[in-house]
């Protein structure tokens, strides 16, 4: 399944791919179809599986092809942090494209909360918010629901925790019947399935764990640039404790290429594609399997199924698509609790896309130094490589100022 099976919007689409997401993580794929189907959904699923993006893809969809635009939506979370990392992620999506969106929470000063009211009277399509900000909000009467077609609660238990229940009950009362309930829960209590059945409508239920790579796995990663990638292979291939290598490159003839580059420094080495014949597929395993053939190379096909055991070292020489991708491919060391390392290198195209793998696992891999030979490398900044790769595009536009009324139609 790719994003592309959604049929999101263009410009949607183009804020997405800026994201860095290639693609749908597992609560993507079984969240959004439930809320493109006006459905309601209560969801298990902990920060770092993606779930954020699985419920904002498809209400800005859904806004992007709405006749009039109103007060579309409501997001309710639990923290500060929570309310602004969504935002931030509303503006991501929806940078191609006229989707207006304010966070509300309590704290701030005097100054931006008159920014938020102006705002919310000028029109916003996205309401993001801590509860008892928002009770403000609404007993002031500066908040108008009467058009909201979504409401998302966002880390429930959490919210249930902080006490937040009578807040939210408030909330709800103020909230058109004729709704779309969305809950998202990092646990499921009976509290919460409680609460799930007053405030929703025969709900889908998803559940979702996030994989996490094998303990054993010392995992590193080489920030580069491209024409350093040569002579970094070669020297870690240098490395004798390295007796069983595989080196993942992310096309068929990149794989041939760095077969042949590598040849010329060490002999024991063979590409694994699928222009051979199955017969010099068999050998080329049986060797590797029988560690005649030290190094082996090739694409994310080589990540499923292949079992060896003793694999000392696993090198993404570009870096995988997906998480799903990178744990397949790192989980072909430390297998049967033996200790492996994962080296992955990351030029300046793919540094969104790993720091996007990494916020999923909830790891951060270490960033090694390169040998001094090989002279500096770019630093690892995956905000503004999102951003070069922007401006890239040329679009010259994009979303429009924070604050501003964000009602227009797209031109
Ligand atoms: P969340 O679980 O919503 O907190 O998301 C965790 C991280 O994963 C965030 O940094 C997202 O930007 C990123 N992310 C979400 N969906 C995808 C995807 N389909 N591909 C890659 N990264 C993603």
């Amino acid at each position: 399944m790719t994003f592309d099976d959604f049929k999101f919007d263009e410009s949607l689409m183009e804020g997405l791919y800026s994201m860095g997401y290639k693609t749908p993580t597992p609560i993507q794929k079984e969240a959004i179809p439930v809320i493109q189907e006006h459905k309601d959904l209560i969801a298990c699923a902990q920060t770092g599986t993606g779930k954020t993006a699985a419920y904002l893809l498809p209400i800005i969809d859904h806004i992007l092809r709405s006749e009039k635009r109103h007060l579309n939506c409501l997001i309710i979370a639990p923290t500060r942090e929570l309310v602004l990392q969504i935002d931030q992620q509303i503006d991501g999506m929806g940078y191609f494209c006229s989707v207006g969106s304010i966070a509300i929470y309590g704290g701030n000063d005097g100054i931006t909360w008159e920014k938020q009211r102006h705002a919310l009277e000028e029109g916003v399509d996205i309401v993001c918010a801590t509860p008892g900000r928002l009770i403000a909000l609404l007993q002031s009467g500066k908040i108008n629901f009467e058009h909201l077609q979504h409401l998302v609660l966002d880390e429930a238990d959490r919210m249930m925790d902080m006490g937040f229940i009578d807040d939210l009950k408030v909330i709800i009362n103020y909230l058109p019947k004729k709704r779309q309930t969305i809950m998202f829960s990092a646990t499921m209590p009976p509290k919460i399935r409680e609460l799930a059945k007053h405030i929703s409508n025969d709900p889908v239920q998803v559940n979702i764990a996030i994989s996490k790579p094998a303990a054993g796995i010392i995992q590193q990663a080489y920030v580069v640039h491209e024409n350093q990638k040569e002579p970094l292979i070669k020297e870690i291939l240098k490395n004798e404790d390295y007796q069983s290598v595989i080196i993942f490159s992310s096309t068929k003839e990149k794989v041939k290429d760095l077969e042949k580059m590598l040849r010329k420094a060490d002999g024991s080495v063979k590409a694994f594609h699928s222009d051979l014949e199955q017969n010099e597929r068999e050998e080329i395993m049986r060797d590797f399997k029988g560690k005649r053939l030290r190094v082996l190379i090739g694409t994310d096909i080589l990540s499923r199924g292949i079992d060896v055991e003793g694999i000392s070292l696993v090198v993404n020489y570009d870096a995988p698509p997906d998480p799903e991708d990178y744990i397949h491919r790192i989980g072909r060391t430390a297998r049967a609790s033996k200790a492996g390392v994962a080296i992955t290198f990351i030029n300046q195209r793919d540094q969104v896309k790993f720091f996007n793998i990494e916020a999923l696992m909830g790891i951060e891999v270490q960033k090694m130094p390169l040998p001094v030979e090989l002279g500096p490398g770019p630093e690892y900044n995956p905000e503004k490589a999102r951003m070069d790769a922007r401006n890239q595009k040329g679009k010259g536009g994009g979303k429009p100022f924070k604050g501003k009324p964000r009602f227009q139609k797209k031109k």
